[in-house]
């Protein structure tokens, strides 16, 4: 009994006020003791109704109308205790309940969402007063909106697994059934062991390393796992370097690779390693995506107090449906093509952590399919001392 009256806030709530109650009422039953017939046969002193030489040594009137008049006042000072002590009770008790109502009721409804989301169901939320801003709301209101914004965030995070669990599955299902038919055709004797039989089976092997390389990056860098080694860089300097790194295998599928950059410094405090890393996904891209005589022209300059970098290419182009999506893991906007040359998704999505982990901002435009594309980024310039 006592331990189940001890878990009922409700209960609690009304033994309070009760005790509450309770000590107000010995208050003035002492009071009405001690202080009354004191305060009483002064008052009839001073009416001149009895003498002090008739005063008893306990204070209380000897005189016999006097004795009248104090029992008849004691008997209407009890009745008005207890008509005030019940009266106390009563709304002990309704206060109790509405208090109650008002401030439990939240909490055992927070109480059986919390108990849903621990179940796995991220969708439950609790009421919240409708058309009343959060600011408005009292302290109870505004737990609740932060559990629902908390419901929110594991519901979102539970969405991105199970959808990081879906892609990355079915990334990895290609290249193991192609390895697991080879094998399987080479140990029936179906498939001839010649050496185009085994580049195949290296082939969706070396796709399957860059998936997982790719994959640990993509972790790190949405789990902010990673250190930036920020130094002053001339932007100008290291484009050059990426694009010579490149130049090579621009000549090899005969696409041409323009640079532009600009003939002053331009200082910028990067992590040159990483930025290196966005330019050179955003032109091997566009390698990728441009077919032979088409051209890459990679620009840096200044646009106020940022440098922007552009690659914009001859190439395929993308449609305007696809453009918000180049930036979500695994997008890929022709997938058959992509899996044959080996594109994950994943290069554009780290590339945009990159460069707003730099303060910067990462887009991409398109005149539309065959009309080429054109990637940007910028990143915030070292403010020049004078
Ligand atoms: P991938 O490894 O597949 O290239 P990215 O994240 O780098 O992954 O790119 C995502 C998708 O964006 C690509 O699969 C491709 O469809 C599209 N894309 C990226 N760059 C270009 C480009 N320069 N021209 C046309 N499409 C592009």
């Amino acid at each position: 009994m006592v331990a189940y009256l001890r878990r009922r806030l409700r209960w609690k709530l009304f033994l309070s006020y009760l005790a509450v109650v309770f000590v107000g009422g010995i208050v003035l039953i002492v009071a009405m003791e001690f202080a009354i017939p004191r305060a009483f046969a002064r008052h009839l002193a001073t009416m001149g109704m009895i003498g002090s030489d008739h005063m008893m040594v306990d204070g209380a009137p000897t005189d016999h109308m006097a004795d009248d008049l104090f029992v008849q006042f004691r008997t209407a000072v009890t009745e008005a205790t207890l008509i005030a002590l019940s009266a106390a009770t009563l709304i002990a008790v309704v206060a109790s309940a509405i208090i109650s109502r008002r401030v439990i009721a939240p909490v055992r409804e927070m109480m059986v969402a919390s108990s849903q989301i621990a179940l796995g169901n991220y969708g439950r939320r609790v009421a919240l007063p409708a058309h009343r801003p959060i600011a408005d709301l009292d302290e109870m209101g505004q737990l609740a909106d932060s559990f629902n914004q908390m419901a929110a965030q594991l519901e979102e995070s539970d969405t991105i697994r199970r959808e990081l669990i879906g892609d990355v599955t079915h990334e990895l299902t290609t290249p193991l059934t192609v390895i697991k038919g080879s094998m399987e055709g080479l140990i029936d004797g179906v498939l001839p062991p010649e050496t185009e039989t085994f580049q195949q089976v290296a082939h969706e092997a070396d796709r399957l390393q860059r998936l997982v390389t790719d994959l640990q990056e993509l972790s790190r860098v949405e789990a902010g796992a990673y250190e930036l080694h920020p130094k002053p860089v001339d932007l100008g300097q290291l484009t050059e370097s990426v694009t010579r790194s490149l130049r090579r295998q621009f000549e090899d599928k005969g696409v041409r690779l323009q640079l532009h950059s600009p003939s002053g410094l331009l200082m910028a405090e990067i992590d040159p390693d990483r930025i290196s890393q966005v330019l050179i996904n955003l032109v091997g891209n566009a390698l990728q995506y441009t077919p032979s005589g088409g051209q890459v022209d990679v620009t840096v300059q200044r646009k106020n107090s940022n440098a922007q970098f552009t690659v914009a290419d001859t190439g395929t182009g993308i449609a305007a449906d696809d453009l918000p999506h180049l930036f979500t893991r695994f997008y890929r906007v022709d997938k058959s093509r992509a899996r044959t040359s080996g594109g994950s998704g994943i290069g554009l999505t780290i590339a945009r952590y990159f460069v707003e982990a730099h303060n910067g901002r990462l887009w991409a435009e398109s005149d539309g399919l065959g009309q080429g594309s054109m990637f940007a980024f910028v990143l915030p310039l070292m403010i020049e001392r004078r």
